[in-house]
């Protein structure tokens, strides 16, 4: 299998050669040459996530060097569980907090931190950058903790991010620093882009990213909707249907991949927060980019999802095959309010917006039976949902172990000579 470029102006690559590049030579993003299909029958064997994503990505690895060390990647990636939980008649939600930083990103990091690892590069270490505003710097970090062939280095905004979360990108010990730049996200984005326009920096250290475009990220994430859809699919017959909540559209865009696959999923919905660039693509095929609105589910404040790209390149008429929905901070908040009254759920602010796609569908498609997908565990926004529960929420075992590290970062100046000092202390 290769993977070719969405501009198609670049030669198809093999799968690790996908993940080391990023993003391909002519700007494009990275794709399948082909999906695969296949039957429930194949995966009879697999009774864990990481056996049937074993399976289910083989065919992506296939002629690739990693493609005998998938099962021990998968194994080392997935070491917590996707569970489903039942709610309410004929809804369960999916949820994929289960990870160390508690949020679905934990399943494309810590897959991708495998990829670089089993690709035993030479002896020179791998420089990962990654400029965040919060939650994937955490996410990043954590996975890179003791990774040999890599080390990661975070650049957050100053005072821009929230008590938790700038713990969450400072506590991961000696492979991981933390840069907290003087500036805001565009700066931090701004000086990861410098350092890998500058030739003699890349040779001096050899730098990579981690970004969420990456194919490596963008796979793993079609393990769980395998697996959900497979379980129900056995327990009901019926083919499984879920509601997103989308941001970047890499979650959502790893659904569809499952789907085209073959697998039992019936109808997608993105549900998307006051940001319309999606929710305006879906409805009149017009693709209108907008700087990007703050919200209460911040991790999906995005103006610009970078996964359209890949959608449109899979589906060059603009179809409405699939259903978008946006919702406003006032609905997030009286989801979070009466789901926590009325059916004792309590859900992140991004998980909210999915809860409320589902009440407003109609009756019709309420008889069926839907997943919502839980993309964060409330606690990491307990900012925005304690004051509407009125009930404080205790971290998960996870986050209470990242709670008790030491802290640890380096401030700097917005500035490429300072960012160019750091990364050449940790490289040379
Ligand atoms: C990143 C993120 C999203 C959005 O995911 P995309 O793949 O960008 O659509 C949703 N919820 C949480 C908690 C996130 O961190």
């Amino acid at each position: 299998m290769k993977f070719i470029s969405t501009k198609q102006n670049s030669p198809a690559v093999s799968a690790s050669d996908a993940i080391l590049q990023g993003v391909a030579p002519d700007g494009g993003l990275y794709v399948p040459q082909s999906f695969p299909h296949f039957a429930a029958d194949d995966f009879a064997d697999a009774a864990t996530l990481p056996a049937l994503a074993s399976i289910l990505f083989a065919p992506f690895f296939a002629g690739d060097r990693l493609a005998t060390e998938l099962p021990k990647i998968c194994q080392a990636a997935f070491n917590f569980p996707a569970p489903t939980r039942h709610v309410t008649k004929n809804l369960d939600v999916l949820e994929l907090f289960h990870g160390p930083t508690a949020a679905f990103k934990d399943f494309g990091a810590r897959f991708m931190a495998q990829c670089i690892e089993f690709m035993s590069l030479s002896d020179e270490k791998l420089t990962i950058l990654v400029a965040t505003s919060g939650d994937t710097g955490g996410a990043v970090g954590c996975a890179y903790e003791q990774a040999k062939t890599a080390r990661v280095v975070i650049l957050y905004p100053k005072g821009r991010v929230s008590p938790f979360q700038q713990h969450q990108l400072t506590c991961w010990g000696d492979n991981v620093t933390a840069l907290e730049v003087d500036g805001d996200f565009d700066d931090c984005q701004r000086l990861v882009k410098q350092a890998f326009a500058d030739d003699k920096l890349n040779h001096a250290c050899r730098l990579g990213s981690a970004n969420s475009i990456n194919i490596a990220r963008l796979l793993p994430q079609m393990s769980y909707y395998a697996f959900t859809a497979l379980a129900h699919f056995k327990r009901t017959g019926n083919l499984a249907n879920f509601i997103i909540p989308t941001g970047n559209m890499g979650n959502g865009m790893a659904c569809l991949w499952a789907k085209t696959c073959g697998l039992p999923i019936g109808d997608i919905i993105f549900a998307t927060n006051a940001n319309r660039a999606l929710s305006t693509f879906f409805a009149t095929g017009e693709l209108l980019p907008h700087p990007s609105v703050s919200t209460l589910a911040n991790a999906m404040d995005v103006g610009n999802p970078s996964n359209l790209e890949r959608y449109r390149w899979q589906n060059p008429q603009a179809d409405n095959a699939i259903r978008c929905q946006k919702v406003s901070d006032g609905e997030i908040s009286t989801r979070i309010r009466d789901d926590y009254k009325f059916l004792g759920q309590t859900w992140c602010p991004h998980t909210a917006i999915a809860a409320q796609i589902w009440q407003q569908l109609p009756a019709q498609d309420k008889a069926q039976h839907w997943y919502i997908v839980s993309t964060a565990h409330p606690y990491k926004f307990r900012e925005v949902v304690e004051p509407l529960i009125k009930t404080s929420i205790a971290p998960p075992a996870a986050m209470q172990d990242i709670l008790q590290r030491k802290s640890i970062k380096t401030a700097i100046p917005a500035e490429m000579s300072a960012l160019r000092r750091e990364l050449l202390r940790l490289c040379g």
